[in-house]
């Protein structure tokens, strides 16, 4: 039983006096369990594991990670700079940005490392580094992702240097006497161990080409399942084989590649949830739907609108009764996508789920809410202030860890010309 099913109603309607609903609940202890699977990654020369923090970006979750051993991907500047304002050293810190602000350059002399995303990021960072040390991220030009919205990899992504650039790539760093130290590919892998296995040996690959090559970093995209029945990946599984092509390549060219994994959703999908409160139930007749509306949706999480992501749902209630009902659960914006339960893959259609009758008051929790919810939402649409965050400590106390926003807050840059 996950720590999300164990939660009872009067825990939710604690929490919902305390903090209020909408908030994310994030627990500690699942949060901890997932970074220690992610520790014991098959590596066969040292196992260097990178939190994308993109996926769920709280100061309070970044220094857990730090404190349990792990170091950080950026995938901009202004992540690597709350990361050092969380108390990460830069050291633990690297960045791979689709766009590279001047303050790399600041950044780099102080920790963090770069690996160019592109030829054009490449000459920059030679340029500012004459005879420096960086890595490049490729573009192995083999795709996977769950959908075509999360497919970082292959002829249609935009996402590192174009494999067959290799040569460019590396007359660009002899121009500028870089030494290439980490070679990075990261394009969503999912759960199938064959992908892992045929990114590895391009990715190595592509280490052969580079004699000065200590790291190869193969990135994230470690399926999790938010569902009963979806695959979810294991750890042990897809890495041995990737682990036995780093022994390979060591036997061959006396080279041994230390691993770095970039896992976000892996390390925080399954380990929060939102907390809403049902705020209202229509329908539209007998050939329509019945509806639950919840205070949250796309102001939280935007997955379902955006890829038709399934979120396990809820409802809590004081009263006792098992009649369930086929309910569409929709989010409280003025936008006829802002739906909870779309069908799998289709944010279009409308797929209503079996759930116990509910009521205006009832509370409902929204699980698999940590990886790009919070991060990435609808924030402030229709005016609706960004939620809290609780962390469900180990210790049992529920601490808040970023307030409700006030709507002042949500004003402060408007600036009036009247
Ligand atoms: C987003 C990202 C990750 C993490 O991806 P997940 O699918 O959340 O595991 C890792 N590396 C890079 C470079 C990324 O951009």
């Amino acid at each position: 039983m996950s720590w999300l099913d164990k939660i009872t109603f009067e825990d939710a309607d604690t929490w919902r006096r305390e903090f209020g609903t909408p908030c994310f609940l994030y627990d500690e202890s699942a949060l901890r369990a997932a970074a220690e699977a992610a520790k014991a990654f098959p590596a066969a020369y040292g196992l260097t594991v990178r939190y994308a923090m993109k996926a769920a970006p709280n100061a309070n979750l970044l220094r857990c990670f730090r404190d349990w051993g792990l170091s950080f991907d950026a995938s901009s500047l202004y992540e690597a700079l709350r990361l050092e304002a969380a108390g990460v050293p830069l050291e633990r810190v690297s960045l791979s940005s689709q766009q590279l602000d001047a303050g790399f350059a600041d950044l780099h002399r102080r920790g963090m490392a770069v690996n160019a995303c592109s030829l054009d990021q490449l000459r920059r960072f030679g340029e500012a580094f004459p005879d420096g040390r960086v890595g490049l991220r490729f573009n192995p030009g083999l795709g996977s992702g769950g959908t075509n919205r999360t497919n970082v990899g292959g002829p249609a992504s935009s996402f590192g240097i174009w494999h067959a650039s290799l040569d460019a790539a590396r007359e660009l760093a002899a121009e500028h006497g870089l030494v290439v130290e980490r070679i990075h590919s990261h394009i969503g892998s999912g759960s199938d161990p064959e992908v892992w296995k045929r990114v590895a040996a391009l990715t190595l690959d592509l280490a052969r080409a580079f004699p000065k090559v200590e790291t190869v970093n193969l990135g994230g995209g470690y399926k999790v399942a938010r569902m009963p029945g979806e695959g979810a990946t294991d750890l042990q599984r897809i890495g041995a084989p990737v682990r036995e092509l780093f022994e390979r390549f060591a036997a061959e060219t006396g080279r041994r590649l230390r691993l770095e994994i970039e896992p976000g959703t892996f390390l925080v999908a399954n380990a929060a949830a939102v907390l809403a409160s049902v705020e209202d139930v229509v329908d539209t007749g007998a050939e329509g739907y019945r509806f639950i509306k919840l205070d949250t949706g796309m102001t939280e999480i935007l997955r379902p609108s955006l890829y038709g992501a399934q979120h396990p749902i809820r409802v809590l209630r004081a009263r006792e009764g098992a009649a369930e009902r086929d309910y569409v659960v929709v989010g409280h914006c003025c936008e006829s996508g802002d739906i909870l339960t779309p069908a799998p893959g289709d944010p279009e259609l409308l797929a209503p789920r079996p759930l116990p009758e509910a009521r205006a008051g009832d509370l409902c929790l929204v699980g698999g809410a940590g990886a790009y919810c919070a991060a990435m939402s609808a924030k402030n649409y229709n005016s609706y202030p960004e939620a809290p965050e609780v962390l469900l400590c180990a210790d049992g106390a529920a601490r808040l860890i970023r307030r409700r926003q006030t709507l002042g807050q949500i004003l402060e840059n408007e600036i009036s010309v009247e």
